[in-house]
């Protein structure tokens, strides 16, 4: 198999690789074009429903996505945020609804998926996601409400090269497609895994070997297991990866397709490869992550990051890439309100991401988002997998799925290694991720959570706007500004002091009229949440005032409040009448 990777496959390019699944997506296109069960491009039906029990390559994600965009051009907006190494768009799908206010004037959750390219699962979720907002807008009053005053920035391939390369070309992979030369012998990317017996597949070999570590499951002998010092009968065998020892050094498979964690490639502790694998020559080196971080940055109204990967079926919770005890407790207790409601949503655990000063990973995009923009971030592991073990799986598959994820071993003579034998389980979508057929409802598990996340926002909100006339004919103009969301408008106590957030501001605009008391633009702070943290401001309401003095044709005011984080709200024009 080719595991060059140099250009962007465009959406309709047939892969050069194995690829049962591309095939069978583009033999699907065209008979639903000739039978006309949905449009020309994409995976759309016509009523607006996705089939989503199947994993989505980039180009038909983003065909998807650019088809509800096109439906709803009120709704739906997809943005490149940059390129990725092969130089494909990494999309970004802006959701609100645009009626009642610019997506940026409006406080954003951000939802990503598949850094990690193997973890489909989690790209899967972002565009489902994406899709169950769009579909419920207009049929669920909450999702309709919530997208009037919020806005979603979901990305479903952060790392598109890497997911195409294992969902369409079949390559077990983590990290982005750049080549890394992982066994330091000056060539990257020499020694690949590869599918030898031709059957489309990567699987096991296994070598019988009176000293290998594993031994057939008493169980089940189709599957291998550790050997226990006990196991005294064989046969026994050694297992690798299918391939052949390509760069000639002695060892198989050792430096396949690319080696860069992306996850690794924020710049807040971020560390070097010898401390932490993957990390990548520099922080930000990629252009996946540097994206993101511009992205971010350029985007002060993101309140909370959803970084989706895939499985375990948890989710990892700050701190994260840092020393717990150097942790700010106020903010561990916001986080602790967050992950009890995902438990209580999901009926999945919640675990720390770093339990130890100096053992944790580093690089993180978790960490960098909190450290360095103050913002609380999730890393869901998805997928919690089918029953306790591989042997469950097996048993699954064999009941489920008519045995499809399991290939019997068949002999077969490799041109080092002599005989051996080929087969056992495949994992891909029966461990790692779950089968299609399974996949849909492993997305509507999280939306619950990823709903009430944006929902606990900071909001600003405009109360008792008033206008009074003095003695002296001008107009008094008050009202107040309230946060009625959960967090306060710095997000977190790590926002406050790192002064990130700009705060509150009120201000005036005016025709016909002038000025006579307080300034045009008011500074106002920050305002709580409904949770008051430690040595935070306390107060969730402030008031503005301003006197103006209408001219004698009269005029108008506006009273406008804004914040980075809680969204800007404009008062109806109140008319200025001149006192005669
Ligand atoms: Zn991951």
């Amino acid at each position: 198999m080719d595991s060059t990777l140099t250009a962007c496959p465009s959406a309709l390019d047939a892969p050069t690789g194995s690829a049962a699944p591309w095939r069978g997506a583009v033999v699907r296109v065209l008979l639903f074009l000739l039978l006309g069960v949905i449009p020309a491009v994409g995976q759309v039906r016509k009523d607006g429903t996705v089939d989503w029990n199947r994993y989505y390559s980039s180009g038909e994600s983003r065909a998807i996505m650019a088809t509800w965009c096109e439906a709803k051009p009120d709704l739906a907006r997809l943005v490149s945020i940059g390129k990725s190494y092969l130089g494909c768009d990494l999309w970004v799908i802006e959701i609100t609804d645009r009626r009642t206010g610019r997506a940026e004037e409006k406080p954003a959750l951000y939802v990503d998926g598949n850094i990690h390219s193997g973890e489909l699962t989690s790209g899967a979720l972002a565009l489902y996601f994406a899709g169950y907002l769009i579909h419920s807008h207009g049929r669920d009053p909450r999702v309709t409400k919530l997208l009037q005053t919020h806005t979603f920035y979901v990305r479903p391939k952060f790392n598109p090269d890497g997911a195409d390369a294992t969902l369409l070309r079949n390559i077990a992979l983590r990290s982005s497609v750049r080549p890394v030369d992982n066994d330091g012998d000056g060539i990257a990317d020499e020694d690949p895994a590869e599918d030898i017996d031709g059957d489309g597949f990567i699987s096991l070999m296994r070598i019988a070997d009176p000293k290998g570590d594993r031994v057939a499951s008493p169980e089940d002998p189709r599957i291998l297991v550790r050997r226990k010092k006990t196991d005294k009968e064989g046969p026994f065998y050694r297992v690798f990866r299918e391939g052949i020892d390509n760069d000639g050094d002695g060892r198989l498979n050792e430096d396949g397709l690319g080696g860069l964690d992306l996850n690794r490639n924020f710049p807040r502790n971020w560390a070097l490869p010898f401390r932490q694998p993957g990390a990548g020559p520099f922080p930000l080196s990629e252009p996946e992550t540097h994206a993101t971080v511009r992205f971010i940055v350029d985007h002060p109204n993101i309140t909370g990051i959803v970084h989706n990967h895939t499985s375990g079926g948890f989710v990892f919770r700050l701190p994260s890439a840092s020393d717990p005890a150097a942790f700010d407790k106020e903010d561990l207790g916001t986080i602790a309100t967050f992950a009890k409601k995902f438990t209580a949503l999901t009926g999945r655990p919640v675990r720390p991401s770093s339990t130890h000063p100096t053992r944790h990973r580093y690089g993180t995009l978790i960490s960098w988002a909190y450290w360095d923009r103050g913002i609380i971030g999730w890393v869901p592991e998805l997928w919690p997998g089918i029953g306790k073990s591989r042997l469950d799986a097996l048993r699954y598959q064999d009941e489920h799925l008519a045995g499809r994820d399991f290939t019997p071993w068949k002999p077969f003579d490799h041109p080092t290694l002599g005989r051996v034998e080929i087969g056992g389980l495949r994992t891909r979508f029966l461990v790692q991720n779950p089968p299609p057929e399974l996949l849909e409802k492993e997305c509507a598990v999280h939306v619950p959570w990823l709903l009430y996340l944006a929902e606990q926002a900071p909001r600003l909100k405009l109360e008792d706007v008033r206008s009074a006339r003095r003695e002296d004919g001008a107009i008094i103009l008050t009202a107040t500004v309230r946060n009625t969301g959960f967090l306060p408008t710095h997000l977190t106590r790590r926002g406050f002091l790192s002064k990130v957030q700009r705060p509150v501001a009120g201000r005036i605009e005016m025709e016909g009229a002038d000025l006579i008391e307080g300034s045009r633009r008011q500074d106002l702070g920050h305002l709580a949440g409904q949770r008051a943290l430690e040595g935070m401001p306390k107060e969730r309401a402030k008031m503005l005032r301003w006197v103006v003095r209408p001219t004698p044709a009269g005029g108008t005011a506006t009273i406008v409040v804004s914040s980075d984080t809680g969204g800007t709200v404009r008062s109806k024009p109140i008319a200025l009448a001149h006192d005669d």
